[in-house]
């Protein structure tokens, strides 16, 4: 991969490229495009988000001459891009798309830049293929996007993020705030992590509006003050916790439990699987760490480490995934019921679908292991009945 020195002190006519977007699409704005945007029209420059390659590829790259510079951001390194572009002299790349550190830091004033939240108006404006503008790209119209905090000490093997040894400040919400859009997302890594974590939720809680860490909270560092805080505060939809690695049950179980001892919110806790291991063990790794989750009356949702390809029972992954992601399959019905119910609707008599041929195939192998997760049902946990009861009583 090239490497090249970016240039920020160019003017004229500025291109923006959000890689992610022109290729698979993203849910995500580009957090760097939005505050490059914001900053080179302070500068006074003309800025153009791209909308599509063939502006600059056609007539062998003379597009890009009209550029006086061309920045790309790419976050995933599964986005495919035209190396060739990234040649040019007045083209500029970054993002751990192309890096997987991110490569070079934006200068400050960039970096501390208020986004420009309309730079991606015009692309969405132009989009004929989602009937539901609003739904689908609310993260662009409905939300201020930031970092009160950057950095995780954890540096876990399968995570992008291993620049920094500690959580540290990195902006005051109001550096970003839009006071006319109504709600908050913040990027933060380990929100939990930082010292200062209350200054931030007391920030927060100035601005009025409801956010959500989009990254999830290291629910390891729960205590009594930050379990109490997190339930009082205006949050977002579900409280989203992670439960990566079996090995943490006892550690996770008891947080859990302090979780509860507050909170009746909707919670779901992230399962990453196919990442410690493929075999057999890991397929009870991911049941074992359900079913602790369940016991507490919230709900799994399976990430897939690219690595579960790799297993003889990725087929099993899947479907677990499938049963788990959908709450209102997890919550109504048993795994095997889920795949009995997907067999049910298969359109091929005779055969078995996709779902029924996993569990089959797992179930010979392994009986002991079937035996002891294929049947649990979600509304037989002690906790959730509780929940029920609790809830019953708030309202
Ligand atoms: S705790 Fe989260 S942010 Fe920190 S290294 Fe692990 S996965 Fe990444």
């Amino acid at each position: 991969m090239l490497v090249k020195k970016t240039r920020y002190d160019l003017r004229g006519k500025i291109g923006l490229i959000d890689a992610d977007l022109l290729d698979n699409g993203t849910r995500h704005p580009n957090l760097v495009i939005m505050k490059l945007s914001g900053y080179f029209k302070e500068k006074g420059c003309e800025v153009e988000l791209i909308e599509n390659y063939t502006i600059i590829t056609n007539n062998n790259y003379e597009g890009i001459k009209d550029y006086d510079a061309i920045y790309i951001s790419k976050v995933f390194d599964f986005t495919e891009i035209d190396e060739n572009i990234l040649k040019f002299d007045n083209v500029f790349f970054g993002g751990t798309g192309f890096y997987f550190d991110g490569g070079e830091d934006l200068p400050y004033e960039i970096e501390h830049h208020m986004p420009d939240y309309h730079i991606y108006d015009s692309f969405i404006e132009n989009d004929t293929k989602h009937k539901n503008k609003n739904v689908y790209w609310k993260d662009y119209i409905d939300y201020s996007i930031g970092f009160a905090t950057r950095g995780c000490f954890r540096k876990c093997e399968f995570c992008v993020n291993k620049k920094y040894d500690k959580v540290h400040f990195h902006s005051h919400i109001k550096e970003w705030l839009d006071p006319e859009r109504k709600g908050i997302y913040l990027w933060d890594d380990n929100i939990f992590g930082y010292s200062k974590w209350k200054e931030v939720f007391d920030e927060l809680k100035e601005t009025k509006k409801k956010f959500q860490f989009r990254q999830g909270i290291d629910i390891r560092l729960l205590t009594d003050e930050k379990a109490k805080v997190l339930n009082e505060a205006k949050y977002n939809g579900d409280i989203i916790f992670a439960f990566d690695h079996i090995e943490e049950r006892e550690l996770i179980e008891e947080k859990l439990k302090l979780w509860r001892k507050y909170s009746t919110k909707g919670t779901k806790l992230y399962v990453l699987s196919g990442f410690d291991g493929q075999d057999e063990k890991e397929i009870e790794s991911v049941f074992e760490r359900i079913l602790i989750i369940i016991k507490y009356g919230c709900l799994p949702y399976i990430m897939r480490h690219k690595d579960y390809e790799k297993s003889p029972y990725r087929g099993l992954f899947v479907q677990i995934a499938r049963w788990c992601n959908m709450p209102q399959f997890l919550k109504k019905m048993t795994f095997r019921e889920f795949c009995e119910a997907n067999q049910a609707h298969h359109k091929t008599k005779g055969t078995l679908c996709s779902s029924m041929k996993a569990l089959n195939d797992f179930e010979e192998k392994f009986p002991e292991i079937a035996a002891k997760y294929f049947d649990v049902r979600y509304d037989e946990q002690e906790y959730v009945k509780e929940l029920k009861e609790r809830r019953k009583i708030m309202k």
